[in-house]
């Protein structure tokens, strides 16, 4: 099953290429093709392409986890179709049909299950991708299209065990405007938020948290991953608006609600209300459910449940990790097996 020359053991976030990926293009007003599975490899584009000069374009990302009992496992992929249709809409980007989208990230997995981490030894990261390939010159949507679906292996998240991070509030820079793309898997979301993860890193920290553009008071997200924090027993995070709507949160929601029996609140939160937090989290398909121990704000550190992790972010962890592999009872149908 695990043919492939790979070291398992060391598996970090490399770039891996695997044999196969999924292609198919729009041409004009001709439908999507039926696309087919190719070898992974590179392909020329029109230097006019919409994409490279006006960025138009969006990618998902989802992973594949093998089981105790080597069956391999996606998370709500449906999810991940109807958000990029979404985006597709608000980018005039000719949609893609969510189910298609599901069989074809199926196929894509199975055509390289080699490279599907053992049991444990992390997952197959899918990257769908969806680019204006057509020339245009005037800033309009592009003449034609491209859908790729690639994957790489990745290793666990939590190599070093499950151990809180340090962030900070910026008050620097924003990361996206409402009634923006903020929402959306617009590749444009992000080249902007390398220099703040850069300079913060520098300073020591994981990452920045985003407050919303308009009033910098509310919290919006975390570079790649949604906002969670537990006040007086209550479960909150941010309002969808220019945040990204993550499945993750989505979920977490969810479990928080008919697991545990708290109280979920969406809604604006101000950053004073955070820092009487007794617990603090981040969600994402890559960072799961990550504790954050303490955040930083204009000089001072606010450290939650005494740098340690919480129970509450504990309990979700573990019924999101055991959903993802098929270990708990899934009343959800949100475990999908790339076989079905
Ligand atoms: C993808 C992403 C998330 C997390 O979404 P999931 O569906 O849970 O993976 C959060 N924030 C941003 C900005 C993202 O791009």
């Amino acid at each position: 099953m695990t043919k492939v020359d790979i070291d398992w053991d060391n598996l970090g976030f490399d770039f891996i290429p695997t044999k196969t990926m999924f292609w198919a293009t729009k041409e004009g007003d001709k439908p999507w093709t039926e696309g087919e599975l190719k070898p992974f490899g590179t392909f020329e584009i029109n230097p006019g392409a919409c994409v490279l000069n006006y960025g138009q374009g969006l990618f998902e990302g989802m992973k594949a986890q093998r089981t105790k009992d080597n069956e391999i496992l996606l998370f709500r992929p449906l999810e991940n179709g109807k958000r990029i249709k979404e985006g597709c809409i608000r980018l005039c980007i000719p949609p893609y049909d969510p189910e298609k989208f599901v069989y074809w990230v199926k196929e894509v997995v199975k055509a390289n299950e080699e490279y599907v981490p053992p049991y444990g030894k992390g997952s197959l990261y899918i990257r769908p991708l969806i680019i204006g390939t057509g020339p245009i010159l005037g800033v309009a949507p592009a003449p034609s299209y491209t859908m790729m679906i690639f994957t790489i292996p990745v290793g666990p998240y939590f190599k070093e065990g499950f151990q809180p991070i340090k962030l900070e509030i910026s008050k620097k820079y924003h990361r996206a405007a409402p009634k923006g793309t903020g929402h959306t898997k617009y590749i444009g979301n992000y080249a902007g938020t390398m220099l703040p993860a850069i300079e913060t890193k520098k300073r020591g920290y994981s990452q920045i948290i985003y407050l919303d553009a308009a009033e910098e008071k509310y919290i919006e997200e975390v570079g790649t991953a949604n906002f969670f924090c537990v006040v007086d027993g209550k479960l909150l995070t941010p309002k969808l608006g220019s945040i990204l709507p993550g499945i993750t949160r989505d979920a977490v929601m969810k479990l928080a609600e008919d697991q545990l029996g708290m109280t979920v609140e969406e809604r604006d939160i101000p950053y004073e209300e955070v820092f009487k937090s007794s617990e603090v989290f981040c969600t994402g398909t890559a960072a799961v459910v990550t504790p954050i121990g303490s955040i930083a704000f204009e000089g001072k550190e606010y450290i939650f449940n005494e740098f340690k992790v919480g129970e509450i972010t504990q309990k979700l962890y573990d019924l999101l990790t055991k959903i993802q592999l098929g270990e708990l009872e899934d009343p959800y149908g949100w475990a999908v097996n790339v076989k079905d």
